[in-house]
């Protein structure tokens, strides 16, 4: 894609803080880090977000945050990772090229990323058999 911000990070066109690379994967620091070591990991093959994405294509994505994730945590020595993907403009996705988030937490940063919310009487139940009524098309 001509004008994706990430698609020129991947043909060099625009710099990035390169972390890892394989022939499908690339993994750079993001540029914006929510704590440092902030890594964002993309696939080189131009796709907007899982409901855009091939399997084999998300899988190597997901293989390489595997990878990355163990040497991100020991290099900023945090205590765990948020390892997540926005897709979708309602999900926070700004920019529409796949990528997934490595987020390195360390004690007390003070990031609550989500509060939850509670189900009405049978809301749960219902929900639950519309999702597997989907994954059974
Ligand atoms: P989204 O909200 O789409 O999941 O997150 C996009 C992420 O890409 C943001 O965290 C933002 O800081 C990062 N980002 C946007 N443009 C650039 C860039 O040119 N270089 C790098 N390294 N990160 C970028
Ligand atoms: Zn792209």
């Amino acid at each position: 894609m001509n004008d994706c911000i990430f698609c020129k990070i991947v043909k060099g066109e625009i710099p990035c803080s390169k972390i890892y690379e394989d022939s499908n994967v690339l993994a750079f620091l993001d540029i914006k880090p929510i704590n440092p070591g902030h890594t964002l990991v993309i696939p080189k093959k131009h796709f907007i977000n899982v409901f855009d994405s091939a399997e084999e294509d998300w899988s190597s994505v997901m293989k390489a945050v595997r990878t990355v994730s163990f040497a991100v945590k020991k290099a900023v020595d945090a205590d765990g990772l948020n390892i997540m993907s926005n897709n979708g403009i309602n999900a926070g996705q700004v920019v529409m090229h796949a990528h997934t988030h490595i987020i390195p937490r360390l004690k007390d940063d003070c990031l609550k990323l989500w509060p939850g919310k509670d189900y009405r009487e049978g809301e749960m139940d219902k929900i639950k058999h519309k999702i597997v009524s989907f994954l059974k098309e």
